[in-house]
């Protein structure tokens, strides 16, 4: 007869799993290194802890508001609303157990399934422990590789860049190598290997992480340019393609239309002109470019 160890399940604290660190089996020892990590973070807030070895893992730091029913870190308890008026069953002021109260919240690091009324803490907490804005602080601070979602404290400094494999020859491309194709019906996608030209490719679970392109000197200095430019002023727009964030267009934009004017690419360190003739700008930005290292292409992608 096979005998099984009979297994326990105990809840520690950090110190006592300290006494375990290296003793024990490897699903015990990753949740010991969590802990490691989590407390090496140093936030009073637990949960602050949490929410960033969450983002190690995943690579992406994200939150987003959401209704929730209490906040763990103010007074902010499970409650009901409550009858305004009288009826024959109720009282005035009693609580209404078919209607749950929630509060305004925030939940970081949402997966795909969500649990409702379940978040991390109230807005109000999180305003008041600036959560966000030191969190993003020591994101940067550490330099960890984590992308994080826009905000109006600081921009994220890396974004997550999926690895692609290909079926045909093999090769594993960043998503920002790949050769793009519009889309059926809206925007680009990663269509096939720059290698070798086949579009039988699948997205891995590996990620690089590529700089911010926004932070790149050139794109500072095309902004910086083209803003304090008299000759482009109201009439030039310079924007990052929404799902390449490593494309950028500079574009007319008259009373008769518009028209794009140069595009360029801070992965591929390529550019091109448009449709749109306009020599001025294009040869400030094609100069900045040149500069960088860049190099004239008939297409992008
Ligand atoms: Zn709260
Ligand atoms: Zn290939």
């Amino acid at each position: 007869m096979e005998v099984t160890q009979k297994l326990y399940s105990v809840k520690l604290t950090y110190e006592e799993l300290k006494i375990l660190d290296g003793k024990v089996n490897e699903e015990a020892q990753k949740i010991i290194e969590i802990a490691k990590m989590e407390a090496g973070f140093g936030f009073e807030l637990h949960v602050m802890n949490e929410i960033l070895a969450k983002a190690v893992e995943t690579g992406r730091l994200t939150w987003r508001l959401k209704q929730i029913r209490s906040c763990p870190y103010c007074d902010k308890k499970r409650t009901y609303h409550t009858y305004t008026r009288s009826t024959p069953y109720h009282s005035k002021g009693d609580l209404n157990y078919n209607r749950p109260y929630y509060y305004g919240g925030i939940a970081f690091n949402e997966g795909f399934f969500t649990i409702k009324g379940v978040g991390d803490m109230c807005i109000e907490c999180c305003k008041l422990h600036h959560v966000i804005e030191r969190l993003v602080d020591y994101i940067w601070d550490h330099d960890l590789k984590i992308e994080v979602q826009e905000n109006d404290h600081r921009p994220t400094k890396y974004l997550k860049d999926s690895v692609y494999v290909c079926q045909e020859c093999g090769t594993e491309t960043a998503e920002s190598k790949m050769v793009w194709k519009p889309a059926v019906f809206q925007g680009w996608y990663p269509a096939a290997c720059p290698h070798c030209g086949s579009e039988k490719v699948e997205k891995t679970e590996k990620a690089e992480f590529i700089l911010n392109p926004e932070l790149l000197p050139e794109v500072e200095l095309i902004r910086k340019d083209l803003g304090f430019n008299e000759h482009t002023k109201g009439t030039i727009r310079f924007f990052k393609n929404r799902s390449m964030p490593y494309v950028f267009t500079v574009l007319a934009d008259s009373p008769f239309g518009e028209g794009t004017i140069i595009r360029f690419h801070t992965e591929k360190k390529q550019y091109t002109n448009g449709s749109w003739s306009d020599e001025t700008v294009f040869d400030r930005v094609a100069k900045i470019l040149e500069a960088a290292g860049y190099e004239r292409k008939e297409f992008l992608i």
